[in-house]
This record gives C-alpha cells, sequence and structure tokens, in this order.
C-alpha cells in the first residue's frame, strides 16, 4: 500500500500541528530559498535563450500534486516571460518500494522545441524522474532542466542530474508540509516537517 492509500494511523488528530514531531525547513526558510533558485533560474534561461526568451519562454512544469505549492511560489520569483504547465503521476509502489509508475495526466502543451523545467517536490529513488524525462525526451523537448525542492539523496537508485536543489535531507525520513502529503494531509502546512512516529500507520 502507498503513503498515499495509508489511512492516517490515529484519524482523531485534531491540528495538524498534533502530529508534527520536528520543523525541518520553517516557512522563513523556504520563501528565502525558493526566491534564490528562481532568480537564478531566470539568470540561467536568460543567459541560454538569450532575446529568444520572449518567442520560446521556458515551460515550466509541475508534477502534482506535491509540487503545487512550491511550483506557485517558484513562479512568481522567476521575472522572466514563462508559461506553465502540469503532469500527474501515479506509483503503484508498495510503501517506501517504487513501482511501476503510470501518467494520470499529460502535458497540455506540446513538449516539441520546448524548453522545460520539471519542478518536482522531492526526489527520492529517482524513478519518478526517470520516468517523466524519458517521456519529455521522447516528445522532442529542446532543453529539460530539473528543480526539485527536496533532495533525498540516501535513497536513490537512478542517477539524475538535479539542476536545481532547494534542500538536502541527508536523513530517510518521511517529510510533509509546503505541498507534500501524508495520506492526502498535511499538503497545507506552510512549512516541511516529519511526522511523530504515532502519526504514520504501521
Ligand atoms: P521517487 O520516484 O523519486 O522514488 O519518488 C518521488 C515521489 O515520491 C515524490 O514526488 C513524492 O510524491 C513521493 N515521496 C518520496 N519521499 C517522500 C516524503 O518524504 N514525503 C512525501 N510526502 N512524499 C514523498
Amino acid at each position: 500500500m502507498s503513503a498515499a492509500e495509508t489511512p492516517l494511523a490515529e484519524p482523531g488528530w485534531g491540528s495538524l500541528e498534533d502530529a508534527v514531531a520536528r520543523v525541518l525547513w520553517d516557512e522563513e526558510a523556504i520563501q528565502k530559498r525558493v526566491r534564490e533558485l528562481g532568480a537564478q533560474i531566470a539568470r540561467d534561461y536568460q543567459a541560454l535563450l538569450g532575446s529568444a526568451l520572449g518567442e520560446n519562454p521556458p515551460l515550466v512544469v509541475g508534477i502534482f500534486r506535491g509540487a503545487i505549492v512550491f511550483l506557485a511560489d517558484l513562479m512568481r520569483a522567476m521575472p522572466i516571460p514563462l508559461e506553465c504547465d502540469y503532469v500527474q503521476l501515479y506509483s503503484y509502489g508498495k510503501g517506501s518500494e517504487a513501482g511501476e509508475i503510470q501518467l494520470l495526466r499529460d502535458l497540455g502543451t506540446p513538449a516539441q522545441g520546448r524548453h522545460i523545467l520539471l519542478v518536482e517536490d522531492i526526489v527520492d529513488t529517482g524513478q519518478t524522474l526517470h520516468f517523466l524525462c524519458e517521456h519529455l525526451e521522447a516528445r522532442g523537448a529542446a532543453s529539460l532542466k530539473i528543480c526539485a525542492l527536496i533532495d533525498k539523496k540516501p535513497r536513490r537508485r537512478v542517477k539524475i542530474p538535479l539542476d536545481y536543489v532547494g534542500f538536502l535531507l541527508e536523513e530517510d525520513a518521511f517529510v510533509v508540509g509546503y505541498g507534500l502529503d501524508y495520506a492526502e494531509r498535511f499538503r497545507n502546512l506552510p512549512y516541511v516537517a516529519a511526522l511523530k512516529p504515532e502519526a504514520l500507520a504501521p
């Protein structure tokens, strides 16, 4: 059963904060890092595309649903012409094991000739991004860059070149907040946190 299908161990959790064990990155730290990333990405696209930026602006693609919040903030931190879109994936993995990945929602915009920036919430084994990069490259994207809010390095199985990373997570912790869920909850926390073990179903 994937985390998304797992019911909360204690359905009676009153406030979201009751389930939080430790805040890893608070709202201020996230907003500061997102502004830095947006400015850096904008500078890099300006350098890469020059005057072509207006005719063929980067297509910023969020991987839903986890990247919803990050995508919204990151776009607004990029002071250049851009378009946005999203894809939605489903992983049939059991628990923390990655499994077969299915594309639930493809781009609404043709990828052919586009400079695509993939925006991901957290990179774990790397299977999701591996699947998506192959999919977009096969559709003729002109360039493909990846921006991940969190790089959970210890669990990487597939080598993925991450162009931009917000934060490194050196431990094997399951985190929630700022778009990241556990059983569809906690996405609306403005910070990223680890949950109390008793909030996670065994
Ligand atoms: P990967 O394909 O890299 O193994 O998994 C990436 C996806 O797994 C993320 O987009 C996210 O949906 C989910 N994921 C991996 N680690 C975590 C975590 O610590 N917390 C949450 N909420 N989701 C995670």
